[in-house]
C-alpha cells in the first residue's frame, strides 16, 4: 500500500505518493506562507488529488498520509507548536481533522528533517548506520538525529532539530528564527545568500551578478568556472558546514551524517572538503571508525519520501498503545 506524502517547506510545497521507498507521482506547488497554512491545505489535497490519478490509485488505498512541515511539530498530537516564523496560522490549523475530512485517512507529522532522517534510515543513505545525522540545505537547514537505531525529539520535540541554529560566527548575521547572531541558517541558508553574495568584494565583476537567480546551484555553476567571488562564497559556506557536522558529531557520537536538498546536485564540489575537514578536526578516540559524510540517494525528495516510514512509525505506535 501506498502513502500520500507532503513536504511543506518555506518556499515550496511537494506531494507525492510513495510505496516501497520509491516516488509514483509527484507534484510541486509554491508555498505561498502569506494565505496561510490552512488555505494552503486545499491546494494541497487537490495536488494530492492528482499525483493519485497520475499513479491510478485511490487515496482511499493508501495506508495513511505523511506530513513534513518546516516547522517544530508535536509528533504525538500532529500540531505544529512553532512555525519559526512561517504560516503563522499553523498553529491553530488541526492537520488531523483535515486528513480525516479530506481523505478518512490517518496522519503522521513531524518536523521535514526528522521525515527525512526516517526515510534515508528505513530507505536511503543512512542504512546500516546506528547513529544518524542528517542535514538539509535549503531556504533554511534542516537538521534531525538518531541515535542507536531512535529517532530523537525531546519533551518539547526540538531534540536534534536546531542545530542549523547552531553559532558558528559569533558577531555574524542575525538569524530571523532564532534571533540569535552567526547561525549557520543566518550565514548559509539560501534565503540569505543573495544578500550575502552581494556583499561580497568584487560581486559587480562576478559572474554571479549576471545570474538571475543566486542560489548554490548558480554558486557552484560560477566557482567551477572558476569565478573567484563564487569560489570564494562556496568555500565560506562549506567551512561553516563542516564546523556544523564538527558540532553535531561531538554533540551526538555520529557515525554517519547525510546531506540533503538540492545543492546535492553538485555534491562532488562539496562533501570531498566537508569529510576532509571532519577526518582532521573530530576527537576521534584510538579505533572509532571514521565518521562518513554523504548524500542522500534521492536528495531533492528526502521528506516526501521519509513521510512513509512517518506513516509507518506513527501506525506501529498507535498499534503498540
Ligand atoms: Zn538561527
Amino acid at each position: 500500500m501506498s502513502v500520500l506524502a507532503c513536504d511543506v517547506g518555506g518556499t515550496r510545497i511537494k506531494v507525492g505518493l510513495v510505496s516501497d521507498g520509491q516516488l509514483l507521482a509527484t507534484q510541486t506547488l509554491d508555498a505561498a506562507i502569506q494565505e496561510g497554512l490552512g488555505r494552503s491545505l486545499v491546494r494541497i489535497g487537490e495536488a494530492l488529488q492528482v499525483v493519485c490519478e497520475q499513479a491510478g490509485i485511490e487515496p482511499s488505498a493508501c495506508r495513511g498520509i505523511g506530513m513534513g512541515l518546516a516547522a517544530l511539530v508535536d509528533w504525538r498530537q500532529c500540531r505544529v507548536i512553532d512555525p519559526h516564523s512561517k504560516y503563522t496560522d499553523a498553529e491553530a490549523v488541526d492537520l488531523n481533522v483535515w486528513a480525516r475530512e479530506t481523505f478518512g485517512l490517518p496522519l503522521a507529522a513531524d518536523n521535514d528533517a526528522r521525515a527525512a532522517l526516517l526515510g534515508e534510515w528505513t530507505y536511503g543513505a543512512g542504512r546500516g548506520s546506528d547513529n544518524l545525522g542528517v542535514i538539509t540545505l535549503g531556504t533554511g537547514i534542516g537538521t534531525a538525529v538518531g541515535i542507536d537505531g531512535h529517532v530523537l525529539r525531546g519533551p518539547n520535540f526540538r531534540t536534534g532539530n536546531f542545530c542549523g541554529h547552531m553559532i558558528v560566527a559569533a558577531d555574524g548575521r542575525t538569524c530571523g528564527v532564532c534571533g540569535m547572531r552567526g547561525c549557520v541558517e543566518a550565514e548559509t541558508g539560501s534565503a540569505q545568500l543573495p544578500d550575502v553574495a552581494q556583499r561580497m568584494y568584487g560581486f559587480a565583476q562576478s559572474a554571479l551578478s549576471q545570474c538571475d537567480r543566486i542560489d548554490y546551484a548558480a554558486v557552484c555553476r560560477c566557482a567551477a568556472e572558476v569565478d573567484p567571488v563564487a569560489a570564494a562564497l562556496l568555500g565560506r559556506a562549506t567551512y561553516l558546514w563542516s564546523v556544523l557536522c564538527v558540532n553535531m558529531i561531538h554533540a551526538f557520537d555520529l557515525d554517519r551524517i547525510v546531506f540533503g536538498g538540492g545543492v546535492m546536485g553538485s555534491a562532488e564540489m562539496i562533501l570531498p572538503p566537508i569529510q576532509e575537514f571532519v577526518d582532521r578536526h573530530v576527537c576521534a578516540p584510538a579505533g572509532a571508525s571514521r565518521v562518513q559524510i554523504i548524500s542522500a540517494e534521492q536528495p531533492d525528495h528526502m521528506a516526501l519520501l521519509g513521510c512513509e516510514a512517518l506513516v509507518d512509525e506513527k501506525l506501529s505506535f498507535s498499534h503498540a498503545v
